[in-house]
């Protein structure tokens, strides 16, 4: 069989954790099977619809790297692929299943539908929904009032009495009775706009659908949708209904529970790489012992069977330890490419935008190995960066004395320290290290306490990136520099 699966969107947010996760589900199927994956927009619902998600949509998924083979932007031998642009196909097909008897037209006005619930409430009637008043008129009739030009909607028969069933991949068997599907739903509505329901289940056919891999909370639409197929005479797709995607209380995940929307991870740093591989273990597991998938080894290995029923929790800390991985991986030049947006952002080479000139690019890329284990984000890294690119003021005297020292031995050893730098940025940290601890030695005094001092004149803090790298970018200038406004303030 020719897998074919799609993503299916309503553009009415910014993409988040849970679309994407649907997404690359439909992709990695499509892939592992040699299938299509296809891309349709619907966007049905034109009062909530903005072009800026559609944009959102398309950032979201080139950042990500998931690709899909036919969509609006690319088109493909079903275009167009956004429902917008097929409404005289749904209102064909609409009227074709009132033609064939399987659904009929309703010319029920919004105020009697409004009057008909009201007096359902007040009566506490067993029933709610529409009372398929216009489900018995004759076709003459239909067609007459139809011809006067009398407003209606189009409703789909649902067969009364029966229990629709079928095969869900994941959860299995389902059995629904008919009398638990909202009466007789619209499928087009007055203004000859689709309903969901009716575009889904049309393009999904059209476009050769075979399975359809979405959110559990579909589930409940898919009775309806089953039946329409039938209504038209044709063969449902497969469908598994993906599991829940929740916070750490068991809630829906949500902004409650942190970053939700792609956006707003890219902002805070993260690596799509880290994403891609954290979201695919929602719900799916790969190999016993393995965490660290490409999107390739993802594709070789996905399949259906690998997914699991139970709800998945979406842990922020586990996702922090893949970025944290992925940035750990990348060489400085990548590293230092994909931190620079958040470097200008953050002023780090002057007043925020400022590019840095080559000598300061040249350093920044230096300075990847000195951060590269110590961050989660790369939004982190302009900060551990700062000292390197501007003079950081002297920090009280306190701050240069190590334990039970004082500030004359403070400066002194600070003085020594000084007389270290020439040689130090000479050598690599292994030859720094013992050349520093030799003289330490020499002196009487720990490593530690020869270090402490150095380093808050250096970086003006007691905790910083690696001294001796950063000696080595800062050069044997600046260093001085440095440590000799530091001692005349100590002075
Ligand atoms: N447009 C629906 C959504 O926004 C698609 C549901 C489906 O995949 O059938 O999720």
């Amino acid at each position: 069989m020719n897998i074919k699966d799609r993503y299916a969107p309503s553009p009415t947010g910014l993409q988040h954790i849970g679309g994407v996760r649907t997404a690359l589900f439909n992709y990695l199927f499509a892939r592992s099977s040699g299938g299509r994956f296809i891309l349709r927009l619907e966007d049905t619902d034109r009062t909530r619809f903005d072009e800026a998600f559609v944009q959102n949509l398309y950032d979201t998924f080139a950042w990500l790297g998931v690709h899909w083979d036919e969509g609006p932007d690319i088109g493909g031998p079903a275009a167009p692929y956004v429902q917008s642009g097929r409404f005289d196909l749904y209102k064909k097909y609409a009227q074709e299943l009132a033609d064939a008897g399987r659904a009929y037209c309703c010319f029920c006005s919004a105020e009697a539908l409004e009057t008909l619930r009201k007096e359902r409430e007040q009566a506490h009637a067993r029933e709610t929904g529409y009372d398929r008043r216009c489900r018995s008129l004759s076709p003459e009739e239909a067609a007459d009032r139809k011809a006067a030009g009398e407003s209606h909607v189009i409703r789909l028969k649902i067969p009364l009495g029966e229990t629709t069933r079928f095969r869900d991949r994941l959860l299995g068997d389902i059995a629904w009775k008919n009398g638990d599907i909202n009466p007789d739903p619209v499928i087009l509505k007055s203004d000859g706009f689709p309903t969901y329901h009716l575009a889904n289940v049309v393009d999904d056919h059209l476009m050769g659908i075979t399975h359809v891999l979405r959110a559990q909370e579909w589930l409940p639409s898919t009775p309806l949708h089953v039946i329409m197929y039938r209504s038209f005479g044709w063969e449902p797709p497969e469908f598994c209904h993906l599991p829940m995607v929740m916070g750490q209380d068991g809630k829906k995940l949500s902004k409650r529970h942190g970053a939700a929307s792609i956006d707003e991870f890219r902002r805070q740093g993260y690596l799509p790489e880290a994403l891609l591989n954290y979201v695919a273990l929602l719900g799916a597991s790969y190999e016993e012992g393995k965490d660290i998938y490409t999107l390739q080894e993802l594709s070789d290995r996905f399949g259906l069977d690998k997914l699991s029923k139970a709800p998945a929790v979406f842990d922020y800390k586990k996702l922090e330890w893949y970025n944290a991985y992925y940035i750990r991986m990348k060489d400085n030049e990548a590293l230092a490419r994909l931190a620079l947006p958040f470097a200008l952002e953050k002023g780090l080479f002057g007043a925020p935008g400022t590019s840095p000139d080559e000598d300061r690019q040249a350093a920044f890329t230096k300075a990847m190995p000195l951060i590269k284990e110590r961050v989660s984000f790369l939004r982190e890294i302009p900060e551990k960066l700062q000292y390197l690119f501007s003079d950081p003021q002297v920090p009280a005297a306190a701050e240069f004395i190590p334990k039970k020292s004082d500030l004359p031995k403070a400066i002194e050893l600070l003085k020594l320290g000084r007389s270290l730098i020439g040689p130090v940025a000479g050598l690599d940290d292994a030859g720094a290290e013992g050349f520093v601890k030799q003289q330490a030695e020499n002196a009487g005094a720990k490593l530690g306490d020869l270090m402490m001092p150095l380093r808050v004149a250096l970086t003006g803090s007691r905790v910083s990136p690696p001294l001796f790298g950063s000696i080595r970018i800062l050069g044997v200038k600046r260093s001085l520099e440095r440590i000799d406004r530091a001692l005349a303030e100590l002075e």
